[in-house]
């Protein structure tokens, strides 16, 4: 990809190399707990809910310690990358919003290391990239590229399939697809309520197609072989290969993510469309 000379995003949210709540200073600790004690008696109410911190987890009020750590030149040639990719998302969607009389509103996106607090709760980085519908952000520890590569989707574009991935999340909240969905998934059966995950995936998926399909029209970014590289992402991360890699039989049912094959075609149909209309992976189930 011809990224280098690409517009970076001011969405960034960086949590890296920073310390959780036991490594902060006695004193700036101390005085957080007590505002918010005050708050806590004052209102009667957890104001971590007010903050948008809520969800029963610990405050973590970050603290920057510097880095100098090996590999922190190539971890900042990934931010650079994600800053890149996560301002094409904003420029692909915007044009699409735009011309269907929207204007669209942007996720951010948060770079962490290890662990991380959201509206959606504590997560590991062992998850991967997600996206929490709660807060509107995306999650990504860049230590997930390499797991990437291990699974055989390398190259820039694969990189940026997962995060273009991810704000098709987003774009589903926005279109209160995701709330639909799980309301209705808390009335089906566990083998049904699958299916709609894998659904709801897939259309993620054809999502990631139509941001490219978009972008590529205003910046000229891709170069020979990165189309083949985001279809060969999508089948490396499909279910039934992690099931194989994983050494479990093969077993539909329990996929949420869709098979190698039809998260490679979904990606190609909103590639080739360019057009939310031909996304909707649900059709079959209505
Ligand atoms: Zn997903």
């Amino acid at each position: 990809m011809r990224w280098r000379d690409k517009r970076r995003s001011s969405n960034i949210e960086d949590r890296r190399g920073r310390r959780g709540p036991r490594g902060r200073k006695r004193m700036g600790g101390g005085l957080m707990l007590l505002i918010i004690l005050g708050l806590f008696l004052l209102m009667g109410k957890n104001p971590l809910n007010l903050l948008g911190l809520g969800g029963g987890s610990v405050p973590s009020p970050y603290e920057s310690t510097t880095s100098s750590l090996p590999g922190s030149a190539q971890k900042d040639e990934n931010a650079e990358f994600v800053s890149v990719i996560l301002a094409s998302t904003e420029d692909a969607w915007g044009t699409v919003f735009k011309r269907a009389g929207y204007q669209y509103k942007a996720p951010k996106l948060v770079l962490f290391n290890d662990t991380v607090s959201s509206a959606c709760g504590m997560t590991s980085a062992a998850t991967g990239p997600f996206y929490c519908p709660g807060d509107h952000k995306v999650y990504i520890d860049l230590g997930f590229f390499r797991e990437l590569n291990r699974m055989g989707a390398t190259g820039d574009f694969a990189r940026a399939y997962v995060i273009a991935h991810e704000v098709g999340h987003h774009i589903q909240n926005l279109q209160g697809i995701s709330m639909k969905i799980q309301e209705l998934q808390r009335r089906v059966s566990k083998r049904q309520a699958n299916r709609l995950s894998t659904l709801t995936e897939l259309q993620a998926d054809c999502y990631a197609g139509i941001w490219i399909n978009n972008y590529e029209k205003q910046a000229d970014i891709l170069e020979r072989g990165d189309i083949e590289e985001g279809i060969r992402a999508a089948a490396s991360i499909g279910d039934d290969r992690m099931q194989r890699n994983a050494g479990q039989r093969i077993n539909p049912d329990a996929f949420t993510h869709g098979s190698s094959r039809e998260r490679a075609q979904w990606f190609k149909i909103g590639m080739k469309y360019g057009s939310l209309k031909k996304c909707d992976t649900f059709s079959t189930v209505r």
